[in-house]
């Protein structure tokens, strides 16, 4: 049996991020550098949300452009990790008797790879991708995170790529630096005061956290990747920010890292 590898819910912002040298991608890289090396990543990105639990199975995932308005360079992009049929189908087992179905048609989307290529620079440790399935309540996917924390003891990073507090209405773009809004603020202390108590349920009820919670999170998508790996943590282990920031105003690029 494997060490146990800790999970990791990565903060991603702005999709630039891939191309940029910055205090956030060198946070991301000291993880990598830090860790114990994965078998394999398994990534709840916000970025595959659709009505279903689907699961990468290619052996080999394209890197999906899954964004636009961005420079040709960013559309360039290229992180060829290779997939694991062999972790899509385990993770299948794991979920069971959910129907995860085993997809291959995705790939690698900009959650994913725009952290990954800082953290995994050689692009050599497999990646699978899980959907997150928008028509069920945060309960079911925290449900699916407690079944994946046994793949921590088979070597697997599991990870959430979203962002704690993601409001683009309010984001400052092309107005960098922006101050962090106070409501922004507000949530993500509330956030890590609330994980560092392990205290879980009322961030898997975030809905129930009144205005801020509704500011920070105006669509479940970007938060939820958090509550899958809440799930896959262990009841007293160690949760440390490794990343931690607000970009743009209303964009928190903090990290959790359980374990
Ligand atoms: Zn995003």
């Amino acid at each position: 049996m494997s060490e146990r590898m800790p999970a990791i819910f990565f903060g991603h912002g702005n999709p630039l991020n891939a191309l940029a040298r910055n205090d956030w991608t060198r946070a991301w890289a000291a993880v990598g550098a830090t860790i114990p090396r994965p078998r394999a990543v398994l990534c709840v990105s916000a970025h595959w949300y659709l009505p279903a639990t689907f699961v990468t199975a290619q052996a080999s995932p394209r890197t999906i452009h899954d964004f636009g308005g961005f420079p040709r360079e960013l559309f360039e992009f290229q992180y060829p990790a290779p997939g694991s049929p062999a972790l899509a189908r385990r993770v299948q087992e794991l979920l069971a008797p959910l129907a995860v179905g085993l997809d291959h048609r995705w790939g690698l989307d900009h959650g994913a790879w725009s952290v990954l290529c800082h953290v995994f620079p050689e692009a050599d440790v497999p990646v699978v991708q899980l959907s997150i399935d928008e028509t069920r309540a945060p309960s079911f996917h925290y449900e699916l995170g407690l079944s994946l924390a046994p793949l921590r003891d088979e070597g697997v990073l599991v990870m959430g790529s979203g962002n704690v507090v993601h409001n683009l209405h309010a984001y400052a773009w092309g107005r960098h630096p922006a101050e962090p809004l106070d409501w922004a603020v507000r949530f993500e202390s509330r956030a890590r005061e609330l994980l560092e108590a392990g205290e879980h349920e009322p961030l898997v009820n975030y809905e129930s956290l009144g205005r801020d919670a509704a500011l920070s999170a105006p669509t479940p998508d970007h938060y939820l990747p958090l509550v899958y790996v809440m799930g896959a943590s262990r009841a007293g282990e160690p949760v440390t920010f490794p990343v931690e920031g607000v970009d743009g105003g209303s964009v928190s690029m903090l990290s959790v890292r359980f374990g």
